[in-house]
């Protein structure tokens, strides 16, 4: 039998991969963090001084790097040349080395492969930009989860306070919409609502109902 595949795509902050992750749980899939392996790239050029514009050595240092992912007791790891990176892939500078290494078709390609892989083994609940529109084109159920830019920056800010960081609205808002042009105007393979997409605007849901309507949508899929 094909494995089941589910595929949720989205601009940063509208809770993605904390839907997917409950969903996995609740479903016994396997949650693939893809903007995981990006940031596990990302570091990969960070600690090779590779500085952001240099797509020449960025290409270069794909070859060097090999990102795998297994699972610890339902959570992700990220290996990164067989070193866990779980716990140094959320700073600030991975989250921007990310976002801008992201637009590279080799540093792309490396990582489509790597998510096909994985798909093709295991039922999956995958989260990204562009799962439902490229990675996975035949994934059996697909959303496209968004919220106002306002609305994800403050998530976002509620969540670092809570954690005791301090930190910027107003950055957190132009980081969010930075990260939005760029992922929505790369040239290969952007951040797009796949066709066959539902489209989930969550600005006015609570994490907690957000979860209930797109697993009832996976359920209904699932027959
Ligand atoms: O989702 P997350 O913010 O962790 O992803 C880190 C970066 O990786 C994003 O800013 C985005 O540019 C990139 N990304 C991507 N395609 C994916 C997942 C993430 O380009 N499928």
């Amino acid at each position: 039998m094909g494995k089941f595949s589910i595929a949720i795509d989205g601009p940063a902050g509208a809770g993605k991969s904390t839907v997917a992750k409950e969903l996995a749980k609740r479903l016994a899939y396997i949650y693939v963090d893809t903007g995981a392996m990006y940031r596990a790239m990302a570091l990969h050029f960070i600690r090779n001084g590779i500085t952001e514009g240099d797509s020449g050595a960025m290409e270069a240092a794909c070859d060097t790097a090999d990102v795998t992912i297994t699972h610890k007791d339902g959570e992700q790891v990220v290996l990164l040349n067989g070193e866990n990176v779980n716990g140094l892939i959320r700073t600030e500078q991975v989250s921007h080395m990310s976002s801008v290494s992201s637009t590279n078709k080799k540093v792309r390609l490396k990582m489509v492969e790597l998510q096909r892989n994985l798909a093709a083994k295991e039922n999956v609940v995958m989260d990204g930009r562009d799962i439902g529109s490229y990675v996975l084109p035949n994934a059996d159920v697909k959303i496209f989860l968004t919220a106002d830019a306002k609305v994800r920056a403050k998530r976002r800010y509620d969540e670092q306070s809570a954690k005791g960081i301090e930190c910027s609205l107003e950055q957190i808002e132009e980081n969010i919409r930075e990260r939005d042009y760029r992922d929505s105007h790369r040239e290969f393979a952007p951040l797009v609502q796949a066709e066959d997409a539902v489209y989930f605007d969550n600005s006015g849901l609570t994490i907690d109902e957000t979860i209930e309507e797109i697993y009832r949508l996976c359920e209904k899929a699932r027959g």
